[in-house]
């Protein structure tokens, strides 16, 4: 089998390449570092071996011998090897003297090139590296040199600076923050000018990327006042001031808010990916778990009308159909049964399966359907709904003089909260609440998390109802009772607090 010397980009999981997430899921043993993005590895099968060879922090880290003694041990039990690193393999990575030395040792490698930290970093800065009028070079160095080599300028240096000071394009410092001082004086000593803009981009393409300008001679002052910290890339050349204009990064509407969102797994990424899609750091934190209870399919053709009230009841239902032998045809008997959807959520969940909702209410709360429905004449109707559901509907078709069945399809379920997701609750700028269910859940489990400045997001009157029973009042409600209306909600506070 083969080693994969695999790039990981520089820290977006969105620039991940194709090539390398199919490796990824396809690999016996992963051999990792720290600069990978957090998710890279979500893909990984079950049974794969995930070894992780970084450092933390500047403490131990494994070996440069022992990560080649791993990388030789498993590719030559002829296992599929992924050796997953940060940004590209061969730039500043040590993927040449790792392939070196398979080369050697007579096992296959390939390599998959990444996005280099050097170009994407900057790239989000809104610096392009080259530039027609202005940079026709770009060179990439390496600031991990003792500064006291630096200092001496040249002498035991790897570094030829007066060369690099002359060199005509921009200069792309990887590593050594803490260097910027010696960097910058050998420059300038080279004959650099000093008043060459300059910019350090921390994290870059991170959600909480930072970057700070300034000229050659003030930018390792200006690095240093604003606490700049490793991963950074350091760029000297004209185009940095090209930030001025092209910094779009932290121009999208939730830049730098940092989001926690609580409703079940299964659409809680769906609804962080769109956070993130609009710039924010958005982790996922169910609080609740949605578990199918087991029954038997209603019979549709027995009720005038049928209503659901979520994607996950429309889903639910449709399964029960299924394992009695049946399927969207239920709906179609004799005059067929009328479909009320309470939002366009579950009209959609509908719609996948071939059935288009009779009736969708404007406010997409139970009341909301209630008024939708007054003019509907009901006989029968059948309620298909999760366990806990609020009795307002049921209530409103009776009084009206229908007869109503209402069957539980599923149940919410407390969703244990692990460690990780604690620190980010207690570190978000906003929590996101889609149901009254989320709300009593999260409360119970991860209510003491939350810190007293964390704004909280709610996506209707009855969750906000439910925030309020534990005592906090909601810092936004959406006017639109769906996702689209609490994503509007949450971009408008943001904007608004935006100083
Ligand atoms: N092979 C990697 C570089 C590894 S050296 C690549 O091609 O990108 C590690 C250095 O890369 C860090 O010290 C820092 O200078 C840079 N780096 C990596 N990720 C970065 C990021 N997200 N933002 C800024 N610099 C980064």
């Amino acid at each position: 089998m083969t080693v994969y010397l695999v790039g990981a980009g520089p820290g977006d999981p969105g620039l991940l390449t194709v090539r390398a997430l199919e490796l990824i899921a396809a690999a016996d043993v992963i051999v990792y570092d720290r600069l990978i993005p957090a998710t890279a590895l979500d893909g990984a099968r079950a049974d794969a071996q995930l070894i992780y060879v970084g450092k933390e922090g500047g403490g131990p880290s494994v070996s440069q011998d022992d990560i080649q003694k791993l990388l030789l041990e498993h590719g030559a039990a002829g296992e599929a090897v992924v050796r997953l690193k940060g940004g590209d393999p061969f730039v500043f990575g040590r993927g040449g003297e790792e392939a070196e030395l398979l080369h050697a040792a007579g096992i296959a490698f390939e390599v998959v090139p990444g996005i280099t930290a050097g170009v994407a970093a900057p790239a989000y800065a809104g610096i392009p590296v080259t530039h027609r009028d202005g940079a026709s070079a770009v060179a990439f160095v390496t600031g991990h040199e003792d500064p006291a080599k630096l200092e001496e300028g040249g002498t035991g240096s790897a570094i030829d600076w007066p060369a690099l000071a002359r060199f005509p394009g921009t200069l792309v410092f990887y590593m050594g923050v803490r260097q910027l001082p010696a960097i910058t004086r050998q420059l300038i000593t080279g004959g650099r000018s000093p008043a060459e803009p300059a910019a350090v981009i921390e994290r870059g393409t991170l959600p909480d990327q930072r970057v700070v300008c300034g000229t050659l001679e003030t930018i390792a002052a200006v690095a240093a006042d604003a606490h700049v910290r490793a991963p950074a890339i350091s760029l000297f050349g004209p185009v940095t001031a090209l930030r001025e204009q092209l910094a779009w990064f932290e121009s999208r509407p939730l830049a730098g808010v940092t989001i926690a969102v609580t409703r079940a797994r299964a659409q809680a990424s769906a609804l962080a990916a769109r956070l993130r899609g609009l710039g924010a750091a958005a982790s996922e934190t169910p609080a609740i778990r949605i578990e199918p209870l087991a029954g038997p399919a209603p019979e549709i053709e027995r009720y005038d009308l049928v209503c659901l009230t979520s994607p996950n009841g429309v889903r639910f239902l449709f399964d029960r159909l299924a394992e009695a032998g049946r399927d969207a045809r239920a709906f179609g008997g004799v005059g067929g049964t009328r479909i009320a959807a309470i939002g366009p959520g579950t009209a959609a969940a509908l719609r996948e399966r071939g059935l288009i909702a009779d009736i969708v209410p404007e406010r997409f709360v139970a009341e909301g359907l209630v008024d939708a429905l007054a003019d509907v004449p009901v006989r029968r109707a059948l309620i298909a709904r999760a366990a806990q559901g609020r009795d307002v509907l049921p209530e409103a078709l009776r009084q009206r003089g229908a007869e109503v069945d209402v069957i539980s399809l599923y149940e919410t379920v407390a969703e244990p909260i692990t460690e990780p997701q604690r620190e980010a609750i207690a570190a978000a700028d906003y929590v996101t609440f889609t149901s009254s269910s989320t709300v009593k859940f999260f409360f119970e489990t991860a209510g003491d998390d939350l810190s007293g400045h964390t704004r909280l997001v709610s996506i209707g009157p009855v969750t906000s109802d439910a925030l309020r029973e534990h005592g906090r009042e909601p810092d936004v409600q959406a006017t639109r009772h769906d996702i689209d209306g609490l994503v509007q909600a949450l971009i408008a506070d943001a904007g608004a607090r935006r100083p």
